[in-house]
């Protein structure tokens, strides 16, 4: 029972209050439409998750590793995924740092690569942890939009406009997420020459790394190994987005350093999904389980743009990631998940500084086709309903 009385209303005016960072603690879009979604049966194509279950050979090894491998691992990471992450992508273990998914390996950088008076520059249109993540850090985001013709692209000399004596970095991500486009070998030459004459960070979100439907995306560490800090996800690769493993490359000899960091929340990632994901890494190399990711995500990414273009929306192709955007004008996001049954991402959502291009939508595709499907047909049938 809570106590009653003059004295308690006393302590009320005494109560400590949040500090104003709480600000960015407002729910994510993604996490806001996958809530309307369930809330209002819809089929839910926001969230980047898939609908599938984990391939059985991940499974199994959590199943071996839970009961064995259960204590805190080193804040670096469990040394077996440490060699499996490093012999996967051609790195060295020492350079690897083992995370609580992408989400906290792009935080451990922001803490310790930036802060108060620095700036980040990154594109526009952008996913949505970037911002908060960098004001958490005390910095500023300096948005450089991209250009939307017949697609997404780059506009290099803006990003060298946007480059100030406060610059510390550049951040994007490869294959891009919310555009689904993947950096031309020139364009990714052209970031890196600047990052080393302005003396930049790279950090280079590439957990869509094995997501591509064209040429394998560049991989910007190649490029500069000195100043480039790439960040994967196991979740993403290996279809396990609530287990929470990711993983930082970072230039040579700062992997304590980073590692550090993330020792002050949350030390460790899960240990026994960590002996996993080690013992999965080098099975879904072997067994050309990424070969077939493709083409599954290549058939759902053809059925999405099919349909999509033939309810007579304008549809920008994806090169890579689970991600289509699209413009489905006078649409309201909130609306057609309660009139239409159906949860896509506002492109609003991730414009910061410019406006977004008219009625720009993603849609995640790592759904069944069966959901593809029914998904295109309520939209269907709600357009007919709108314009009746
Ligand atoms: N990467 C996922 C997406 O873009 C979402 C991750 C998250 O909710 N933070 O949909």
């Amino acid at each position: 029972m809570l106590p009653t009385g003059g004295w308690y209303a006393v302590d009320f005016l005494h109560m400590a209050s949040l500090h104003s960072r709480t600000q960015l603690s407002k729910e994510s879009i993604f996490a806001h439409m996958s809530r309307l979604a369930a809330a209002h049966g819809a089929i839910n194509l926001g969230q980047g998750f898939p609908s599938n279950p984990p391939p059985a050979f991940l499974l199994e090894a959590a199943q071996r590793a839970i009961g064995v491998v259960d204590q805190y691992t080193p804040p670096i990471g469990l040394p077996r995924l440490r060699e499996a992450v490093a012999e996967d992508l051609g790195v060295s273990p020492e350079d690897v740092v083992i995370t609580a998914g992408g989400t906290e390996a792009l935080h451990a950088l922001a803490e310790s690569l930036y802060g108060p008076g620095d700036e980040v520059v990154m594109f526009e249109p952008y996913f949505d942890v970037y911002i908060p993540q960098t004001r958490i850090a005390g910095a500023e985001p300096s948005m450089i939009p991209m250009r939307l013709t017949d697609r997404w692209e780059v506009d290099l000399p803006a990003l060298e406009r946007a480059i100030t004596v406060r610059t510390q970095a550049i951040l994007l991500t490869n294959p891009y997420n919310p555009t689904g486009s993947v950096f031309s070998r020139s364009e990714a030459e052209q970031i890196a020459a600047l990052a080393r004459k302005h003396d930049l960070w790279i950090i280079s979100d590439e957990v869509y790394d094995e997501l591509y439907f064209a040429e394998p995306p560049v991989r910007f560490r190649e490029l500069a190994p000195e100043r480039v800090f790439t960040v994967g996800s196991a979740g993403k690769r290996l279809e396990a987005t609530g287990w929470r493993i990711g993983w930082i490359v970072t230039p040579p000899g700062l992997a304590s350093k980073i590692a550090g960091m993330r020792q002050w929340s949350s030390f460790c990632s899960a240990a026994p999904l960590q002996a996993a994901v080690a013992e999965a890494l080098p099975i879904a190399r072997k067994t050309g389980f990424y070969q077939e990711l493709r083409e599954s995500y290549g058939r759902r990414k053809d059925l999405l743009e099919q349909g999509l273009r033939s309810l007579g929306l304008k549809t920008f192709a994806p090169a890579g990631t689970y991600f289509l955007t699209a413009l489905l004008p006078d649409l309201d996001a909130e609306r057609l998940v309660q009139e239409a049954g159906v949860a896509i991402i506002p492109g609003s959502a991730f414009y910061l500084q410019n406006p977004a291009p008219r009625g720009l939508f993603r849609f995640a595709f790592c759904k069944t086709a069966d959901e593809i499907a029914q998904a295109l047909e309520r939209l269907e049938r709600y357009l007919k309903q709108i314009k009746a």
